[in-house]
């Protein structure tokens, strides 16, 4: 894409309103625009990397037999109360408004009840099981802290999948599969060496849950990790009892804050049963369905490689969820310069293979206000073409974004690293 067609511009200063470090690098470098405290507007380059999250997850999703669909936002007040999660006593984070005949709705905060109450239309024989369904959907929450930019919305996008198994067992297969594929979307975004499956609290059906924690000081919880073992253990969990159990020597535990950046967890008939969502055993018993919900925040996930991989130059994108992966700069101040016409070339070139190139195509542009703009977008690959480079013939300067070095590579040598 030309720079040029992206409408947003960067900025130098920090919004004076934000103290997170994600708000404040993503608004400024056009990623996001804040509307209100804990309410942002995803623009063009922040689109592109939540897509690409996106296409992470659904894969991962896919793989272990997950089935995309999309649940509504607005949602009624009988499914709510089946639950007894309707009144605000109950769940103090609620958006709730009134149709013009006077019905109250409430935008959804979150998904069980929606899926068990559309769940109970098809599943009635054990034949109709398992079922891993799926959405990637906007949640709405009033919560009284947003101080945490993208990681903690009033609005904010997610995943969320729903397991409906015959029975325990079936359950805890999935459950295990859910797992390992969590684990591959935190090191497919980049994050793998920093995120934790850390016991949570469980429920009545499970005595722990398992949430993903990345550890970074914007965290909001405090987890415990076992550097040896891999794993972590949450704050709320942690007692004499979850040490011996999980064979672990405290001694050897080390507090870290931590994001959470998702989270699955058994939820066994909680819901299945005020809804009443059976199913005919081959005996022909009817025996409730058993329950897990599998959350990923989408935007918490984008905020959380902001806050821990950036520099402080600015954001630096892991390949696979860059908005573009290399960035192309000629220098040169106007369209008929060298450096202009042989950055078109090459980025018709590098397109034409498939490789998403962002070409900044402004002039009149200092070669220092490009490189900070490109410092601060945190596009993997930079690409300079300039008088210099091309003195000898067609050459560029090349330099990624999370190394100190350039060096100069010929068109040919660029091509053949770019799409290696
Ligand atoms: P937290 O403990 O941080 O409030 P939660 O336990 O309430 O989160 P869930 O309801 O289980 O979260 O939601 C699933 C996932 O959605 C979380 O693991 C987190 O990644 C993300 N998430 C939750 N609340 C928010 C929010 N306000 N803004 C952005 N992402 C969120
Ligand atoms: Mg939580």
């Amino acid at each position: 894409m030309r720079q040029t067609q992206l409408f947003t511009k960067t900025s130098k200063d920090n919004p004076s309103d934000e103290v997170s470090k994600n708000a404040q690098l993503l608004i400024r470098a056009g990623y996001i625009h804040k509307e209100m405290a804990g309410v942002y507007s995803i623009l063009p380059l922040g689109y592109r990397v939540m897509e690409k999250i996106i296409g992470i997850v659904k894969e991962e999703m896919n793989t272990i037999g997950g089935i995309q669909m999309k649940t509504s936002a607005i949602q009624s007040k009988e499914v709510w109360e089946k639950t007894n999660r309707w009144s605000d006593d109950i769940v103090d984070n609620w958006f709730k408004t009134t149709l013009k005949n006077g019905t109250e709705v409430g935008l959804s905060f979150t998904n069980e009840e929606a899926y068990s109450s559309i769940m109970k239309n098809f599943i009635s024989s054990y034949k109709d099981l398992p079922q891993y369904p799926y959405d990637f959907k906007t949640i709405f929450r009033n919560e009284t802290r947003s101080k945490s930019g993208i990681m903690r919305g009033r609005e904010f996008y997610w995943k969320a999948l729903y397991s409906f198994s015959a029975d325990q067992e079936q359950h805890d297969t999935f459950y295990e599969k859910a797992k390992t594929a969590y684990s591959n979307v935190y090191k497919r975004v980049g994050l793998g060496d920093y995120t934790y499956m850390t016991f949570a609290s469980g429920g009545t059906f499970s005595k722990y849950s398992h949430e993903f924690q990345t550890v970074s000081d914007a965290g909001e919880d405090l987890i415990y990790i076992d550097e040896a073992k891999g794993i972590a253990i949450n704050k709320e969990v942690l007692t004499d009892d979850v040490l011996a159990e999980l064979e672990i020597n405290r001694d050897s535990l080390v507090e870290k804050k931590a994001i959470e950046v998702g989270n699955i967890f058994s939820l066994g008939f909680k819901f299945s049963e005020p809804f009443q969502l059976t199913y005919k055993t081959t005996e022909g018993t009817e025996v409730p369905v058993f329950m897990g919900s599998y959350g990923i925040g989408i935007t918490r996930l984008m905020g959380t490689v902001v806050e821990v991989l950036s520099d402080e130059k600015g954001i630096v994108w892991p390949e696979s969820i860059a908005p573009f992966k290399v960035h192309l700069l000629p220098l040169g101040d106007d369209i008929t310069s060298m450096s202009f016409e042989e950055a078109k070339n090459l980025y018709i070139e590098l397109t034409s293979k498939g490789i998403e190139v962002l070409w900044d195509d402004r002039i009149n542009v200092m070669a220092g206000e490009k490189f900070a703009d490109s410092d601060l977008i945190g596009i993997p690959h930079r690409v300079v073409v300039s008088a210099r480079s091309l003195k000898d013939g067609k050459f560029v300067e090349y330099k990624k974004r999370n190394s100190s070095e350039a060096k100069i590579v010929s068109f040919e040598e660029l091509i053949q690293m770019l799409t290696a």
